[in-house]
């Protein structure tokens, strides 16, 4: 069975909201009441306070599309768009959530239902993983659903502490968890990875598409696991992963809105090789810069901002590598809004904010990416066999030149070489010793903001007037 993106996603809230499940709207990408997390990235975050029990909602079932972003803090995909099939900078969960309601035997037959019956995947395909010592959703797996046994893996006691595997999860060092099963699809033989729990399972021929956590405990100050008086669920897919089965494709960089996303971005830079992994990065970056400003982050040289412009100028210099000549990454803006703007509205409504931001983003960084590029290449003859680029290095491209250092070691990665990341971190140190302000390279949106708010100042009027932030 074919399904675009649009109707897994409708499919999965119809299919939970018909098994009494609250449907509640998205969160923003910028976490509310939450200074430790950088943004977003699971569908659980909007709901912490009430698995906590601070917060009491007129529901105990609810079932979400959540936009996330994972490039930065506790988890850090960035790294991987381009490499792996399956990570993206922004990405969307779909999830489900018991708050003391249902536990176990439900939370395994909705996915087990959802998966086979109305995605209709064939059974033989999935592979399912459970906490090592579960033997209770090991049982309800293998009796209840009928998975045999070799499509049943263990993992946890492999990785030494009982607790601290991939397979138990928590919210922080304190609080509520519990054990996972997660689900895997296998895309077959002729793609490279082993099973979860071998030593190819980074590979990407099983991939994971669900994660279901069963909130059972609440961890105690000195370690101690504590049984919650209401186990409570929550889980989370991810749908571009589904979409690419459901498309009958391995990545899910070829599914419908990857390769409309593709198809705009190589007619925007002129390039007919689709494949091009530059394309990737580009189509993938699109996105968490666009979600991210809709969601109110604008570009500067701190926190959830200099994310952000990390993220812009990596994408910028994907687009010059491929051949760009004129400012370019913003005019995918449109093309996302045609394909998501609907299920977004805030995209949509959001659409002249987020093209001009990216603009004056774009001619800025493109003022010195060519002459920061040209020491780069001139410091690669240099080293000679040496492999790893010097931090005072990276601290010059950086300050002079605007070149965040994720994005020299992202220039040079295919290369071979590595950066020197912990001296660059002292050059930075030093830098902050000898001024509070970081760096003068660029316009900070931001400062320019309270500044604004909070004096007559207006020297930036103009930037301002362009980019409305509100
Ligand atoms: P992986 O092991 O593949 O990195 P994960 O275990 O980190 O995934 P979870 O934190 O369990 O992922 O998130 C729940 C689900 O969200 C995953 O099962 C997957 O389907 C999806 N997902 C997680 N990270 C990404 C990403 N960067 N891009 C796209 N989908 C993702
Ligand atoms: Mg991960
Ligand atoms: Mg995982
Ligand atoms: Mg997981």
């Amino acid at each position: 069975m074919q399904m675009t993106t649009s109707e897994i996603r409708t499919a999965f809230l119809e299919y939970f909201r018909s098994q009494g499940h609250q449907v509640v709207d998205s969160s923003s990408l910028v976490p509310h009441n939450d200074p430790t997390l950088l943004f977003t990235n699971a569908g659980m975050n909007q709901f912490k306070d009430v698995f906590l029990g601070g917060d009491i909602r007129p529901y105990s079932r609810a079932t979400t599309a959540q936009r996330c972003v994972r490039a930065g803090g506790k988890h850090n995909d960035l790294d991987n768009v381009g490499y792996t099939a399956r990570h993206h900078t922004f990405f969307e969960m779909l999830g489900n959530f018991s708050f003391g309601d249902y536990f176990k035997h439900d939370a395994i037959r909705f996915a087990w239902d959802f998966l086979t019956k109305v995605l209709q995947l064939p059974q033989e395909k999935l592979l399912v993983t459970v906490y090592a010592t579960d033997d209770e959703a090991y049982g309800i797996w293998a009796n209840e659903i009928g998975v045999s046994a070799d499509r049943i893996v263990r993992i946890g006691d492999n990785k030494g502490a009982p607790y601290a595997s991939d397979n138990f999860w928590q919210m922080g060092d304190t609080g509520p968890c519990g054990p996972c099963t997660e689900i895997f699809y296998d895309h077959g033989a002729d793609i490279w990875g082993g099973p979860p729990g071998s030593p190819e399972e980074d590979g990407d021929r099983f991939i994971e598409i669900w994660n279901v956590v069963f909130m059972q405990f609440n961890r105690q100050a000195d370690g101690t696991l504590e049984p919650l008086p209401k186990p409570s669920v929550d889980t989370g897919m991810g749908i571009e992963r589904v979409s690419a089965i459901m498309q009958g494709v391995h990545s899910n960089y070829e599914i419908d809105i990857f390769k409309t996303l593709i198809q705009n971005a190589a007619k925007i830079v002129g390039v007919t090789d689709l494949e091009n992994k530059s394309l990737r990065v580009i189509a993938d970056h699109i996105r968490s810069c666009s979600f991210l400003i809709s969601d109110g982050v604008m570009p500067s040289n701190e926190g959830r901002g200099y994310v952000l412009r990390r993220i812009i100028r990596r994408a910028v210099r994907h687009g010059r590598k491929l051949g760009a000549t004129d400012t370019f990454f913003y005019q995918l803006v449109g093309a996302l809004v045609a394909l998501m703007g609907e299920a977004y509205p805030e995209l949509k409504s959001q659409q002249p904010v987020v093209e001009r931001v990216l603009k004056l983003e774009e001619e800025q960084f493109v003022r010195t990416l060519d002459r920061g590029l040209s020491l780069l290449e001139e410091e690669l003859v240099r080293l000679g066999d040496v492999r790893e680029i010097p931090g005072s290095v990276v601290f010059k491209l950086y300050d002079t030149y605007g070149f965040p250092a994720d994005l020299t070691a992202d220039v040079v990665r295919d290369r071979g070489y590595t950066i020197d990341e912990a001296a660059f971190q002292q050059e930075m140190e030093k830098q902050r010793e000898r001024a509070k302000d970081a760096s003068h390279f660029a316009v900070d949106y931001n400062k320019q903001l309270k500044i604004e708010q909070t004096s007559d100042f207006c020297g930036y009027e103009r930037t301002i007037a362009n980019t409305t932030i509100t």
